[in-house]
């Protein structure tokens, strides 16, 4: 079934809650916060419920559910503990192009309704069928924030997935765009802590695949970028699990681009690194004479909390103190800050700016090249073009 993902302003509107348990109240908190007309048929109503009534913020019949009561309404949802009558109701709803969700199986109904966490309906993923092919993995890049910069064919696969696993990067616009119909599921790390070991990530990947899904293993900018992608396609591919990668923007293209900052250009740079600031093991040893060298571009990822170690480390193997550099905090989202300075002073600025993560270091002398050809915080602050801003995750 193909769903298109839409926002409904029900302020006013009546709208029809069939049951009065655990499941239907969590339902009826949002339709009350979205300001609807309620009106819940059941015979007993939980205690929160019973609390609304009483308060006035919803009305209740105590009867059970009757066609005529569908006049009028705008939407419905089916939550009684009984499957058969909630196929009854969505029925009738239907056949009166009423939109209907039925909680405990949305497929019977022609609307999927999600909890606050973002996440759809209870027992969605139970309710829908295990395919008999065998499962693949799609490992998608879902770029650096801004959603008008997935490619097409990322887009594509969020949307045929059963299943998306994604990581804490991923902004919520993307998030948006995936199958209404498809369980999601959270392996964001946070720096320090891996809400999910790496081991664990790839054994779930292939017990997901191996029950005849379709998972897609969505990762912030490119996942062969820093995005440990390599290592979980070895587990996929040492299973012998069917997998395909898509390509996304990275960090330091997505940011360079909305920074207005070439990565190189014939005057100032020949080539372009990307190097990971975070220290595998306490100290970081990277290969500093290399990076000191004049006429290149150096960008470092996961760089924020060891800034004051890598500009010194440059300084120390010969780079120029006057060196220009510059820090993208959420870089392509509407919230991104560009700070410039040099491998002297970039420290202390992102210590004065409390920059947060994610941020991302670039260090040469196409930096300065930003004066002239930064775009992007002009077009926000005019507000156009609308999509850009709206968009921008
Ligand atoms: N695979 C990702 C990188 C993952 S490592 C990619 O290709 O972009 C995470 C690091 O990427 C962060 O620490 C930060 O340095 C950088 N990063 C990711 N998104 C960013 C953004 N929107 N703005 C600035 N830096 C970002």
């Amino acid at each position: 079934m193909a769903y298109l993902p839409v926002f409904l302003n029900l302020d006013n509107r009546a709208c029809l809650v069939i049951g009065g348990s655990d499941t239907a109240a969590s339902a009826i908190e949002r339709l009350l916060q979205a300001g609807a007309q309620i009106t819940v048929v059941a015979a007993e109503l939980d205690d929160s419920l019973r609390q609304h009534v009483e308060q006035g913020r919803l009305r209740h019949r105590s009867g059970r559910f009757e066609p005529e009561l569908l006049s009028e309404q705008t939407l419905v949802i089916a939550a009684t503990t009984d499957p058969a009558h909630n196929r009854w109701v969505a029925e009738h709803a239907m056949r009166r192009n009423i939109l209907v969700s039925v909680l405990d199986n949305p497929e019977l109904g022609n609307v999927i309704l999600r909890d606050e966490g973002g996440n759809y309906q209870p027992n969605s993923s139970r309710a829908r069928p295990r395919r008999q092919a065998p499962g693949e993995v799609y490992l998608v890049g879902a770029g650096p924030g801004d959603v008008d910069l997935l490619t097409l064919r990322a887009l594509r696969l969020l949307q045929q997935a059963d299943t998306v696993l994604y990581d804490r990067l991923i902004s919520p616009a993307v998030l948006e765009l995936i199958n209404p119909a498809a369980e999601r599921i959270y392996v964001g790390k946070v720096r320090g802590y891996h809400s999910l070991p790496q081991p664990e990530i790839n054994a779930l990947l292939i017990r997901l695949a191996r029950e005849g899904r379709r998972v897609c293993r969505l990762k912030g900018g490119d996942p062969f970028i820093f995005g440990r992608g390599g290592e979980e396609l070895e587990a996929l591919a040492e299973q012998g699990i069917t997998f395909e990668v898509v390509p996304g923007v990275t960090a330091a293209s997505g940011c360079a681009a909305y920074g207005g900052i070439p990565l190189t250009h014939r005057d100032y740079a020949q080539s372009c690194t990307f190097v990971t600031g975070h220290p595998k093991s306490g100290d970081i040893e990277l290969d500093w004479e290399r990076f000191a060298r004049p006429d290149q571009t150096v960008v470092f990822y996961m760089g924020l909390h060891t800034l004051p170690v890598l500009t010194r480390k440059l300084c120390e193997h010969g780079a120029p103190e006057d060196l220009p550099a510059a820090l993208v905090e959420k870089g392509t989202t509407k919230e991104q800050r560009v700070l410039t300075g040099t491998l002297a002073n970039l420290a202390q600025l992102a210590e004065h700016h409390q920059v947060k993560a994610p941020a991302l270091i670039i260090v040469g002398k196409v930096v300065t090249l930003r004066q002239r050809l930064a775009w992007f915080e002009a077009r926000a602050a005019a507000g156009t073009p609308a999509s850009l801003l709206r968009q921008a995750g």
